[in-house]
C-alpha cells in the first residue's frame, strides 16, 4: 500500500486530483492468484527462451524508437491495417490515459457504460472530463443500446468494452457501428480480452469504415507480457496521429518493443492455451453456478462473474485460509455481492470452486 496523502499536500494538488487516493491493488502474495485477470499458465517454455535471447541481444544505451516501428509494422500486419493505424502503448493503460488527454479535458463529454472499468472515469474525471453514465441492466449487465447511441450525440469520447470489464458480455459490433454512427468524436472498443471471444465478435472490421473508431488490445492478458507492459490501439492515422502528438515520446522502453515483437511473432505458440483457457472457462463456470447460493453470469473473457451471499467475507476465507486471491467487487456499484475468478490451470480451477464449496458449506452449516 502506498503512502497516504497528507492534507497539506492535498491542498497543493489541482481540484480533479484532490480527492484521490493511490491504487490499491489489493495484493497479498499467495499460492493462487486468479484476482488480475493475467494468464496464470505463463510462457511456453520454447517462446519464453526466444523472449530471454531477443531481450539479452537488445543495446540499452540509446533511446528506445518513439513510435516503435519494428513493433508497429508487425502489428499493422498481423491486423491487416496500415502501420500509420497503430499506436504502441506502455500497456493500454498509457493509451486510455492518452486517449483522454487528448480527446477529453474540461468542457468535453465521456460517456460510460457502468459497470466497467474503472480506469475510465478515473482518468476523465482527472483530466476534468464530464462523464456521462449509460448504466447496464442491473440484472443481466446488457447494454441499453438505443440511450447509448443517444447519449453519444453529445460526446466528445464513448467508451464500450467487449468482452466488459468485469461483467464479461460482449458489445454487439452492430452497436459499435451505430455508436460510430451517432458519435461526433471517437468511440472507443477497448477489447483487451477479444483474443478470449470469436473472431466475428471484434469492431476491428468497422475500422475500414469508420476513421472515429479506436480499438484496444494489449499483451497482458492472452500474450502473457502483463509484466512487461504492452498494449496498442488501432485506428485512422488522424487519431493515430492525435495520440502521437501528446504521448511521451519514449513511454516504451527498448525492451517492451523487443518483448512485443516476440510475442507477435509467436501468436500460433499461444493458441493453445488460449484454447485451452476458454474450455477452462466453461467448466469453472459450471463448477461455481452449481455451488449451493451462487450465479455466475456467462463469459467471452478469462474470467468469471459471480454473485454469492456474504460474498467480501467469502473472498476473505478464500484469501486467509485457503491462499487463494480473486477480485473483490461486492462493494462495488451494481455489483453488490460479486466476486471476479480469473481463469486459472486446471488445477487452480479445482482449487477455487472447492474451497469456495467448504466455505459455503460452512457458512450454512
Ligand atoms: C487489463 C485491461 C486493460 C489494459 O491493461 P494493460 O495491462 O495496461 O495493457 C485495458 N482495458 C481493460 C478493460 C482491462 O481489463
Amino acid at each position: 500500500m502506498a503512502e497516504p496523502i497528507p492534507g497539506a499536500i492535498r491542498a497543493l494538488l489541482r481540484p480533479s486530483a484532490a480527492k484521490l487516493e493511490p491504487y490499491d491493488p489489493a495484493f497479498t502474495p499467495s499460492r493462487i492468484n486468479l484476482s488480475a485477470n493475467e494468464n496464470t499458465y505463463g510462457l511456453p517454455p520454447e517462446v519464453h527462451r526466444k523472449l530471454a535471447q531477443a531481450l539479452a541481444e537488445v543495446p540499452t544505451n540509446r533511446y528506445p524508437d518513439p513510435l516503435s516501428g519494428d513493433l508497429r509494422a508487425a502489428i499493422a500486419s498481423w491486423h491487416g491495417v496500415d502501420p500509420s493505424q497503430v499506436c504502441v502503448g506502455n500497456g493500454g493503460d498509457e493509451l486510455l490515459f492518452n486517449l483522454f488527454l487528448a480527446f477529453g479535458g474540461s468542457g468535453h463529454v465521456m460517456v460510460n457504460v457502468p459497470p466497467t472499468f474503472t480506469v475510465y472515469r478515473l482518468y476523465a474525471e482527472l483530466l476534468e472530463t464530464r462523464v456521462v453514465d449509460v448504466p447496464r441492466d442491473p440484472v443481466t449487465y446488457e447494454v441499453d443500446v438505443d440511450a447509448l447511441v443517444d447519449a453519444a450525440r453529445g460526446a466528445n469520447l464513448v467508451v464500450v468494452t467487449s468482452p466488459n470489464n468485469p461483467t464479461g458480455n460482449l458489445m454487439p459490433v452492430d452497436a459499435v457501428a451505430r455508436l460510430c454512427q451517432a458519435c461526433p468524436g471517437v468511440v472507443l472498443a477497448d477489447e483487451a480480452y477479444m483474443e478470449f471471444a470469436e473472431p466475428a465478435d471484434s469492431a476491428e472490421p468497422l475500422l475500414a469504415t469508420y476513421d472515429n473508431l479506436v480499438v484496444l488490445h494489449t499483451f497482458s492478458k492472452a500474450y502473457c507480457l502483463a509484466g512487461v507492459r504492452v498494449g496498442y490501439v488501432l485506428s485512422s492515422p488522424g487519431v493515430i496521429g492525435a495520440l502521437a502528438a501528446v504521448r511521451q515520446p519514449y513511454s516504451v522502453s527498448v525492451l517492451d518493443q523487443a518483448a512485443g515483437l516476440v510475442l507477435a511473432g509467436e501468436r500460433e505458440a499461444l493458441a493453445p492455451t488460449i484454447a485451452t483457457i476458454k474450455a477452462e472457462r466453461a467448466r469453472l463456470s459450471r463448477g461455481l453456478a452449481a455451488l449451493p447460493g451462487v450465479t455466475a453470469w456467462p463469459s467471452a473473457a478469462n474470467f468469471v462473474l459471480v454473485r454469492l451471499s456474504q460474498a467480501h467475507q467469502a473472498r476473505e476465507t478464500l484469501r486467509d485460509d485457503y491462499s487463494i486471491l480473486v477480485r473483490d467487487f461486492s462493494q462495488a456499484p451494481g455489483l453488490t455481492d460479486c466476486l471476479r475468478i480469473t481463469v486459472g490451470t486446471p488445477q487452480e480451477n479445482d482449487a477455487v470452486v472447492d474451497a469456495l464449496g467448504q466455505i459455503l458449506e460452512g457458512s450454512r452449516a
